[in-house]
């Protein structure tokens, strides 16, 4: 077997500009009411440490520089005693957290850049089956999201985001959105009259945003016998979700004539109720919503690392222009050799990377983000 992993030394570089990182950023500005938080984090040797709480940021960033984690977790629920075991620890309410990623979207050019790296022996195979070095491991997709891939999330994103404002009238202030660090992005709402939200309630926030359910009938379409029937609802076709339906058939209170023949035109009630669903599905947002309707969930910490890439969960103040690789790679520039286990390209703090030979001498943040990644391993010739 040909082992190409060499855990320790990865490990040892990566603690290193974690800990510079966590050394040189120790503010966490988005981190709300920190002593009624629970906190948790992955190790390097994969061990997950949870029910830990801090008095204070500079508590936290003591025990970041210290013990140097891989990742960091904090719960959006708001705790009596956060440290306590999970039945006692007082829920006082959460943040409504939104995740979108970008594995759920089906994005055409995702499996051009995804890598199939075995998790027994790290070996990069060409394909998603048993590993073909060790006859042994399992691979793990691991995709390099390129710009093409993040202005698909970020369209995706913004719709949220609009759905937020308009439709649930949630005020701008209370809305942060962060890049997850890796392949996603995360919305925190954090206004007080929404973090009593039970789980159900949660639920049905989410069905609205995706769109599930929208019924036929919301716009007036019933089912009778084998035919239908039309009836515009009185109160009117032109808000939230039945406004972006009408939009998009192109009718209005006034209407019934239309969308009886657009009704006919897709055979009937049946066709028409696959339309609807078709539509309710392109306005609708893929988010997550397990992870919304949990009230008791530990989220990636705001300004942490994400241990999958080495870049940072980093406040995002205007999606258009917000550059993922750009903006939340912040760890150090100085350089050290790595190992390539398959030829690559990247592109970095605004910087191109054609990485082709086995050796290459490279910033401290590509070969982090590389070794997060599982595509390279630093070489002990330094
Ligand atoms: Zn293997
Ligand atoms: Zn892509």
């Amino acid at each position: 077997m040909n082992q190409i992993e060499n855990t320790n030394e990865n490990n040892k570089f990566l603690t290193e500009v974690f800990r510079k990182y966590y050394f040189e950023n120790k503010y966490f500005p988005y981190l709300y009411s920190i002593e009624k938080r629970e906190f948790g984090y992955r190790r390097f040797d994969s061990m997950v440490v949870r029910h830990l709480s801090f008095k204070n940021i500079g508590e936290l960033v003591a025990e970041l520089v210290r013990n140097v984690p891989l990742d960091v977790y904090y719960s959006n629920a708001y705790y009596g005693f956060p440290s306590n075991p999970i039945n006692e620890k007082q829920w006082e309410g959460a943040d409504l957290i939104f995740d979108i990623d970008l594995k759920d979207l089906d994005i055409p050019c995702f499996q051009d850049h995804t890598y199939y790296v075995c998790n027994l022996c790290g070996f990069v195979n060409s394909e998603h089956k048993l590993c073909v070095n060790c006859d042994r491991g399992k691979t793990s997709d691991i995709s390099l999201p390129c710009k093409r891939c993040f202005t698909a999330i970020k369209k995706e994103a913004g719709k949220l985001h609009e759905f937020l404002r308009s439709d649930l009238g949630i005020q701008d202030k209370f809305i942060e959105i962060f890049f997850s660090g890796n392949a996603g992005f995360h919305f925190h709402v954090n206004d007080p009259s929404i973090r009593i939200l039970d789980s159900n309630s949660r639920a049905n926030v989410t069905d609205y945003i995706i769109g599930n359910g929208f019924m036929c009938e919301s716009i007036g379409v019933r089912k009778y016998g084998n035919g239908f029937l039309i009836k515009l609802p009185k109160s009117g076709i032109m808000t939230g979700w039945r406004k972006k339906i009408s939009s998009s058939l192109g009718i209005n209170q006034k209407s019934e004539l239309k969308l009886r023949h657009i009704v006919e035109t897709n055979g009937g009630y049946d066709g028409f109720r696959n339309e609807i669903n078709r539509i309710a599905k392109k306005f609708g947002v893929q988010i997550d919503s397990q992870v919304t309707n949990d009230i008791h969930r530990v989220f990636r910490l705001p300004d942490s690392i994400n241990g999958k890439s080495g870049l940072t969960k980093m406040k995002c103040d205007d999606l258009e222009s917000f550059n993922p690789n750009n903006d939340a790679c912040l760890l150090s520039d100085s350089e050290v050799c790595i190992n390539l286990k398959t030829k690559l390209k990247i592109n970095l703090k605004n910087c191109n990377f054609k990485l082709e030979n086995t050796i290459e001498k490279v910033p401290s943040y590509v070969a982090a983000y590389l070794i997060c990644k599982g595509l390279a391993t630093i070489s002990k010739n330094q």
